[in-house]
This record gives structure tokens, C-alpha cells and sequence, in this order.
């Protein structure tokens, strides 16, 4: 499925022209134009899903593959220290292209690549509200 309106369904049908690292039947994988540090990629999927809640199983299981095969050798490359994998899912989350995709960050000792939250403390009440309602 494509959708006429979403600009990653064009960038990874190669209408619309990018940096392509990779590409196959299933993937393009571009450097992003507003990279957070030198050699960000994102992994797009050819077919059109909005995010991961609907993203097909196949091609989920594909792209962390695909992400594990560009990292081992990108950082070769690009002799980074790190890597961060990211993936947003809903506005809250800073999704905005609304196409899945996964970014892959190369991270580099020191840089300022503004990644990470305030770590909280696991409250009782929330594990057991989480975990019952799992059940
Ligand atoms: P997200 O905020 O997770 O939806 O990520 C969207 C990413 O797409 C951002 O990092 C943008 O810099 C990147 N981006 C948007 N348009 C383009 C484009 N035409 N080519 C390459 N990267 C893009
Ligand atoms: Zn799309």
C-alpha cells in the first residue's frame, strides 16, 4: 500500500531524489536531512504504514535486521563511538513523518546529540496496575 500524500512512500519509490545508503525490495535506507550527528540513516519500508502499532510482523523483523547489518558497518566507516536506534510513534512521542521508519544515530564521544530522559523510580502501584492489567 502507498499513500499519494506521504512524502517517505515517494522517497523510497525513488520519486523523490535522496542520499540512498541501501535499498531492496523491502527498504530504502537514506541519510536524513536534518541529521542529529554526522551519518544519521533512517530505515523507511517501501509500503506505507503509518507506525509501529501497524507495521506488518514481516518487515519488523526485517528491519531491526537490516539495522543491525547498517550499524556493524557504518560505524566502520564512519569510525563513530555508539549508536542510538530510535523509532516515534504518535506526535507525543515526536513522530512527524507519519510513514514508520527507524533512525539510526551514530554517536560520537562527547557530542551533544540531545538523546535520553530523566531516569524516575519504579512506583509499586504502577508495576501492579501494569502488570494486572496484562494478565
Ligand atoms: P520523526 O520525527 O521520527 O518522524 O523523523 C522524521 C525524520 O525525517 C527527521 O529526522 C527529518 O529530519 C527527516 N526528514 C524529513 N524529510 C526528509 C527528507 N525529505 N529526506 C530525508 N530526511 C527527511
Ligand atoms: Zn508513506
Amino acid at each position: 500500500m502507498k499513500d499519494d500524500n506521504c512524502i517517505f512512500c515517494k522517497i523510497a519509490a525513488g520519486e523523490i531524489p535522496s542520499a540512498t545508503l541501501y535499498e531492496d525490495e523491502d527498504f530504502r535506507v537514506i541519510l536524513d536531512l536534518g541529521p542529529a550527528s554526522k551519518g544519521h540513516a533512517l530505515i523507511i519500508p517501501k509500503e506505507h504504514y503509518r507506525n509501529l502499532y501497524d507495521l506488518d510482523d514481516g518487515l519488523a523483523s526485517k528491519a531491526l535486521v537490516l539495522a543491525k547489518r547498517m550499524t556493524v558497518r557504518l560505524k566502520e566507516i564512519l569510525g563513530c563511538d555508539g549508536y542510538n536506534i530510535v523509532q516515534n510513534n504518535e506526535e507525543a512521542a515526536g513522530q512527524t513523518v507519519f510513514h514508520f521508519h527507524m533512525h539510526m544515530i551514530p554517536r560520537y564521544q562527547g557530542d551533544k546529540v540531545g538523546l535520553g530522559w530523566h531516569m524516575g523510580k519504579l512506583k509499586e502501584e504502577d508495576k501492579e496496575e501494569i502488570l494486572n492489567k496484562l494478565k
